[in-house]
């Protein structure tokens, strides 16, 4: 289903920068660099537009970019992964250029890379999947639907908490697991292998097109890139300062599963539901309630159909 083309009710206050300098890469692969310090280090990365319609991450690299940012140990890499999306944003339709055919962020299992079947994200997620194995820290860019807090999303293991807590912004750390509809590119691999030592985070800096998605952005990324070691603290001149952060863990994802799913509100996610067994939505008819008290409602969706996200929640920890 590619019904992307939902209204749109909030200003767009960011213009996309022009990635076309950016497409002949370094690496073989387009909109790929690679940046070697010719010392030991590990290999840092920080990608862009998975999603075409999220601008932060655009804004963020191309600043990177044409500031010349090099490491100082290890390699650094960006990347612009759903180019073909991004070229198609446009402001009078900011929703449309999500994807061009599916989700980008659902096809990262193997058996879905190894499938015989094709659409332009998959033919560019096999494109930039050799690259995406050779990393050894991903930071991974996004924005929300809503203008709700901004979230550290870590996956379910601890190590990739602890970068959350150094990198230290934003507020509230989530850990989960992704979607029933598809794997994310931040769960690609070794990046979920509990054996591994490969970490990704993704960062949901805002709604997509309000001003303020950019300084954190920037500032997410110029602490990651200090926290791994491969960039020194003259990065994070001006860029603002970290805050205490919060922690959570998802423990449901609500997957809709009839063709009439509704919220009882127009929820924006970040609302925490102070007691147990509060009706959230209905699913065909059927109630679902907060399983717990303090329940975050973590990125409610306006993609309400069978199989996606509607929501998930969320349980604060020590
Ligand atoms: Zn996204």
């Amino acid at each position: 289903m590619n019904t992307i083309n939902i209204p749109n009710e909030y200003a767009v206050q960011l213009s996309p920068p022009d990635i076309s300098p950016y497409k002949k890469g370094n690496t073989g692969i387009d909109y790929i660099w690679t940046f070697d310090s010719g010392f030991p280090g590990p290999h840092a990365c920080v990608t862009a537009v998975v999603h075409g319609n999220e601008l932060c991450g655009a804004i963020t690299l191309d600043w990177l970019m044409s500031s010349n940012f090099r490491p100082v140990a290890g390699k650094v890499s960006f990347g612009f992964m759903n180019t073909e999306a991004y070229h198609n944003f446009d402001a009078k339709n900011p929703n449309a250029s999500r994807w061009v055919d599916e989700d980008f962020n659902r096809l990262w299992a193997e058996t879905v890379l190894e499938s015989e079947r094709d659409s332009a994200e998959l033919s560019r997620a096999r494109a930039v999947r050799p690259f995406i194995e050779t990393v050894d820290y991903l930071l991974d860019l996004h924005s929300m639907q809503h203008p709700a807090p901004p979230l550290m999303l870590s996956g379910n293991h601890e190590r990739a908490r602890a970068l959350a807590a150094k990198v230290g912004v934003p507020t509230d750390v989530i850990a989960d697991s992704g979607h029933a509809a598809g794997k994310r590119m931040r769960d690609y691999a070794a990046f979920d292998d509990p054996n591994s030592e490969k970490t990704a985070l993704l960062i949901e800096c805002g709604q997509h097109w309000e001003a303020k998605t950019v300084p954190l952005s920037k500032l997410a990324t110029a602490r990651f890139l200090t926290s791994v070691g491969v960039a020194d603290t003259s990065l994070l001149e001006g860029l603002g300062k970290p805050s205490a952060q919060s922690f959570y863990r998802v423990t449901d994802a609500i997957t809709i599963e009839t063709d009439d799913f509704t919220f009882v509100k127009p929820f924006i996610g970040g609302e925490v539901l102070p007691k147990k067994g509060t009706l959230i939505g209905t699913d065909g008819g059927r109630p679902i309630f907060t399983p717990y008290d303090n329940c975050l409602l973590m990125m409610p969706t306006k993609r309400r159909w069978k199989g996606q996200t509607a929501v998930r929640l969320a349980r604060r920890e020590k």
